[in-house]
């Protein structure tokens, strides 16, 4: 089983993506973002600021993290609406800023991915498995992000649109210090394009770095 690397902005339609590609391929689905979720959601449950990069790392540390088909266990307990949820999105880059946090997250997600599959964040090709047979670059315009997470949350009037642009592109700008393209990523503008039509196209760069015996 090959690894691929998906990564790219928030709202790229990157974990649509690597869910169905997964699916696809009958491989794992490794969703990093949701170990960063999950340790947020137990940073605000302690009550410890997130701006505290020593006390984030600790609670990240002696948090129990879980990914079962497709859904987020903190210490035991399903959690996947509420680490989806508007509290847990804000303060997550806050969070997953501290070098302490990303250490101790680092070899959970490393883990989950040993067996190949499909993973998926912000450094998956370039930190969690830079030996990924396959990277690609998630990229779609800002206001089709805007637009598809207004439309996940049930609000797709104008006005939403407007404030989701607004958030996507802050959170960007706070995640851009850990957003890192690979050298050697193919870069795939999801604009006006469905899930389908961008999953045949990994499927078809899969199924061509395979045949090449997993090089690139
Ligand atoms: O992918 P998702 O939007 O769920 O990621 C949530 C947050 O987790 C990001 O905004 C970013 O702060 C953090 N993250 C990260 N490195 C990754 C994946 C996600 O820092 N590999």
């Amino acid at each position: 089983m090959i690894t691929v690397a998906i990564d790219g902005p928030a709202g790229s339609g990157k974990s649509t993506v690597a869910r169905a590609l997964a699916r696809r391929l009958r491989a794992p689905h490794v969703d990093t973002g949701a170990f960063y979720r999950a340790a947020t959601l137990a940073v605000l449950r302690v009550g410890v600021d997130v701006r505290d990069g020593q006390a984030c790392a600790r609670v990240a540390r002696a948090a129990r993290i879980e990914r079962r088909d497709d859904r987020t266990l903190l210490d035991g307990d399903d959690v996947e609406e509420e680490v989806r949820g508007r509290r847990v999105t804000a303060a997550v880059s806050a969070v997953s800023a501290h070098p302490g946090v990303r250490a101790a997250l680092l070899d959970r997600q490393r883990a989950q991915a040993v067996a190949g599959g499909v993973v998926e964040g912000r450094d998956a090709g370039t930190v969690v498995v830079p030996d990924a047979e396959l990277k690609v670059w998630l990229t779609a315009a800002a206001a089709e992000r805007a637009r598809r997470r207004a439309g996940q949350e049930g609000v797709a009037d104008r006005a939403a649109v407007a404030a989701q642009i607004a958030d996507l592109r802050a959170r960007d700008r706070r995640d851009a210090a850990r957003m890192r393209r690979a050298d050697d990523a193919v870069v795939v503008d999801t604009s006006g394009r469905s899930v389908e039509a961008v999953v045949d196209e990994l499927a078809g760069l899969v199924r061509r770095v395979a045949r090449a015996g997993g090089r690139r």
